[in-house]
């Protein structure tokens, strides 16, 4: 079990991240915002490229976001760092990397092998 300090590092990391990736997001889109003043088809076409990259990061974004979210939600009700597939205790070394991880590292690396085929 996690001790009630580590959690509330957990959880301080976790929220730090949280608001990192809603700036990031924010930041995302005040940019794209800008992108209508261009002086020629060059730029444009640039910007369209960039757009869609955008795009595909805001997608990975929202991703951890939302699995930070539901980190942040299990050391509410207690069940933080406890594996979603097996049940057992996930190890601190993989939430001092990946604090949002919901997996276990044996669990982890069964899923990565069945997601690689
Ligand atoms: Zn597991």
């Amino acid at each position: 079990m996690l001790s009630k300090e580590k959690l509330a590092f957990y959880r301080r990391k976790l929220e730090e991240e949280e608001r990192a990736i809603l700036k990031e997001i924010e930041e995302g889109k005040q940019k794209m915002d800008f992108g209508d003043d261009v002086d020629s088809f060059e730029e444009e076409a640039d910007e369209a490229e960039e757009e869609s990259t955008r795009l595909g990061i805001d997608a990975v974004l929202t991703d951890r976001l939302n699995h930070i979210r539901i980190a942040l939600g299990k050391i509410q009700d207690g069940t933080y760092g406890t594996c979603a597939k097996c049940g057992s205790e996930i190890e601190e070394a993989i939430l001092n990397v990946v604090p949002e991880s919901d997996l276990c590292r044996a669990c982890k690396a069964k899923e990565q092998k069945s997601s690689a085929k």
